[in-house]
């Protein structure tokens, strides 16, 4: 086997930065990405044959650890009869069926293939149905790469220092207008000076691609009251938080109901999916119905839709949440406790399974605060973490996730871990 340097050499010959993703290349926190051979539950094992524990969980979808048995025997099963048909199967109708019951407001969804392409075709089709053109995002929130959404985003983009990616229009730019999160005055004056045309706003409920950021008391009913006033729909990106933070996502903590939801990431498995959804009367619009036109070759494969629903199933049996809350917590208090002790400034949001750190004094309720953040400190404490078998996302400007398979002695030792690396720092 190849080490992990030998194969990043050979990646960067052939693949741009060596990366099929950005974030993956250790820019922001210095040194060459680690390949991973396999994973299984917590842990990932590396080219290196170095074992680590995982808290980037594939960036969100390994809720249940990796390489869960139930979702491979789901996939093998759907794989004796088939990779892809060009046709309904049967999985898409239980899909569309589980993802109603556990997100009501999804009264009918439309398949495709990642977060990115959801979101994307959310926002066309709340243009199609308002027949207007401007849409509302924070900055900080990031939907995926598509032309409208990538203007003051989060994630890779702003890891690498783009968080405006060149290559975009100014035309399509001047559709986008952009609100610091937590702050209701901006939106009701931006809806003022954009009278009458605004589509949608779309929202990450819990920004979490910006380290995580949470929403303050009202916030998320302000955008749903003003969105109501002003004829534009809202549109709840949960590609991250749904299935996540809870079974329904924030929609369901929070009892805020969106026009439009966004889904991806825990809704595949594992595999390549995306799926957006709401009120029927809107999702009526879309082909073959409706003049708003979506497509997808491979929307709906029967292996990702078999990954995709014993995931599902598996949260509705396990019925993980408090549990990981209190992973989320120990962890939490881990970090903020090691901090404090040593005197170093920190925040440490959490929810849940989520949570990430940033080192600044004073509390991040918005992106403009996420970037006071000392990115140095983090890289110390990202490596640090790291040499002793802790893989955290490797930028200050991502969100950490924990998974059922860290219960006991990984969260253990990873608190462990977390606490030297803080007070050596
Ligand atoms: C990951 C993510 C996306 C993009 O999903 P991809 O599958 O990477 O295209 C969109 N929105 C949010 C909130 C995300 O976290």
């Amino acid at each position: 086997m190849e080490s992990s340097d030998e194969l990043f050499a050979r990646a960067l010959r052939r693949i741009p930065g060596g990366v099929n993703s950005p974030v993956r290349a250790f820019r922001s926190v210095g040194g060459s990405p680690f390949f991973v051979k396999s994973a299984k539950g917590a842990t990932l094992l590396t080219a290196d044959g170095r074992e680590l524990i995982d808290f980037v969980c594939t960036w969100g979808p390994a809720i249940h650890g990796h390489n869960h048995p139930r979702i491979r025997k789901a996939i093998a099963e759907a794989l004796e009869h088939g990779t892809s048909f060009g046709t309904p199967n049967p999985y898409e109708v239980r899909m569309a069926e589980l993802i109603h019951e556990m997100v009501p407001s999804v009264e009918k969804v439309r398949m495709c293939n990642s977060g990115t392409e959801a979101t994307m075709s959310a926002v066309r089709l709340a243009r199609g149905f308002t027949k207007r053109d401007k849409i509302i995002k924070f900055s900080g929130c990031y939907h995926g790469h598509s032309d409208s959404l990538l203007i003051k985003a989060g994630s890779g983009a702003l890891t690498h220092g783009h968080p405006d990616s060149a290559g975009i229009p100014a035309a399509f730019a001047r559709e986008t207008v952009v609100l610091p999160f937590n702050d209701p005055a901006a939106l009701d004056a931006a809806f003022k000076a954009n009278a009458g045309m605004v589509a949608a706003v779309i929202v990450e409920p819990y920004p979490a691609n910006v380290g995580l950021i949470l929403p303050e008391a009202g916030f998320l009913g302000h955008l749903r009251d003003a969105c109501k006033a002003n004829g534009a729909l809202l549109i709840f990106d949960e590609v991250m938080t749904g299935f996540r933070v809870a079974r329904g996502g924030v929609q369901e903590v929070c009892g805020v109901v969106p026009d439009l939801t966004a889904l991806g990431k825990i809704i595949g498995g594992g595999l390549p999916v995306g799926a957006f959804g709401g009120r029927a009367e809107i999702m009526d619009l879309i082909a073959p119905l409706g003049p708003v036109y979506q497509a997808g070759t491979l929307s709906g494969n029967p292996l990702a839709m078999a990954a995709g629903i014993a995931a599902l199933e598996l949260l509705d049996e396990c019925r993980p949440y408090a549990a990981l809350d209190a992973l989320g917590r120990k962890i939490r208090n881990a970090l903020a406790g090691a901090c404090n002790a040593k005197g170093i400034p920190a925040q440490v949001p959490q929810t849940g399974s989520m949570f990430s750190i940033f080192f600044t004094g004073t509390p991040v309720r918005d992106y403009a605060g996420a970037l006071t953040g000392d990115a140095k400190v983090f890289a110390r404490f990202f490596h640090g973490c790291l040499d002793a078998g802790i893989y955290l996302p490797p930028s200050a400007y991502e969100t950490a996730f924990i998974s059922t398979a860290h219960e006991g002695a990984a969260i253990d030792r990873a608190c462990e871990v977390m606490e030297t690396v803080i007070k050596e720092l």
